[in-house]
């Protein structure tokens, strides 16, 4: 939804590293000026009824409004009571659709160049949620000018990890569509690079970092929040704010295959700061 000029987005910091990724988004979409506005929800501290889960009512509310949003990750507490929170915000909110593109990151080096993989990952039924139906060949007969293959899941990952290139876009049941995609992370340097969108009905959209919570490194200012930075940009795309969108990816880029300041998981030294800041330097090309 946009007010005064600028677009209405949800935000959700999330839990663990969530707040530290979070707040490296908005300081360069403030360098940037990108023209949205925040809209910022944190989970709640206690079930709330109407949900039975910690996303409370007001912050669902908030993405239908807005029809936009970003989160970070959630921890989901281990126990009774209370449903998971990402299954709430996808099956509440219609999210049925999981996109992770996998782009192989110039300059990252990793066993494999040139990966360039989507996986689409069916998002609210399946094995996760007890509900399935699939109808994938239906679809597909529609539209003869894409090349439909089936292929079984065990040798889908022997094919993936021996030639990446031998897919473009893997079309995935929940279960299989979660483990695949961490699967293609894995081929372009792991969790902390890759973004997602959660999409559903009339374009809702929800985009997200593939990572969880990181718990043992909360807090220190190490996460690298490259994941929630191209989910942004992912976001950024989806409301056809192209020219801020592009300045983020390509200075995101350059600042990892520069090399001189990353963060841990990727070998470097700097903190998650060090690289935002490195990050908006290099926004001017
Ligand atoms: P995790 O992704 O949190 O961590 C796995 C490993 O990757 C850890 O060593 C962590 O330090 C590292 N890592 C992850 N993201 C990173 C980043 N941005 N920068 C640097 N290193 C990073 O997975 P986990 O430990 O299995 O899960 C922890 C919690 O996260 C659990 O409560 C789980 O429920 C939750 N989780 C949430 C989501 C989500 O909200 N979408 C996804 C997965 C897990």
């Amino acid at each position: 939804s946009s007010s005064g000029g600028s677009i209405k987005a949800t935000l959700f910091p999330g839990d663990g590293i969530g707040p530290e990724i979070a707040e490296s988004v908005k300081k360069i979409f403030d360098a940037v000026k990108v023209q949205v506005e925040w809209d910022v929800h944190f989970v709640g501290k206690t079930v709330d009824p109407k949900t039975g889960s910690y996303i409370t009512w007001d912050s669902m509310e908030s993405v239908r409004q807005c029809g936009i949003g970003l989160k970070g990750p959630m921890a989901t507490p281990i126990g009774k009571g209370h449903k998971s929170l990402n299954l709430t915000l996808r099956k509440e909110l219609g999210l049925y659709a999981n996109v992770r593109p996998c782009l192989s990151i110039p300059g990252y080096k990793t066993r494999y160049d040139n990966v360039d993989l989507i996986t689409i990952r069916e998002n609210t039924e399946g094995e996760y949620s007890g509900l399935e139906h699939q109808c994938c060949r239906e679809v597909a007969e529609k539209y003869s000018d894409i090349v439909y293959e089936e292929v079984i899941i065990d040798n889908c990952c022997m094919m993936l990890v021996k030639n990446p290139g031998l897919f473009d876009v893997l079309v995935m049941p929940n279960l299989y569509g979660d483990i695949i995609s961490d699967l293609c992370a894995g081929l372009i340097g792991g969790l902390g690079l890759t973004p997602s969108g959660n999409i559903g009905d009339k374009g809702l959209a929800l985009m997200e970092a593939v990572h969880g919570t990181a718990p043992d490194i909360a807090g220190k200012n190490l996460a690298n929040p490259t994941a929630i930075l191209l989910s942004a940009v992912m976001m950024l795309q989806h409301l056809k704010l192209d020219e801020s969108a592009e300045l983020i990816h390509k200075s995101v880029l350059k600042t990892i295959a520069e090399e001189k300041c990353l963060t841990g998981d990727l070998g470097g030294s700097a903190t998650c700061s060090d690289y935002t800041k490195a990050i908006i330097d290099n926004l001017g090309g």
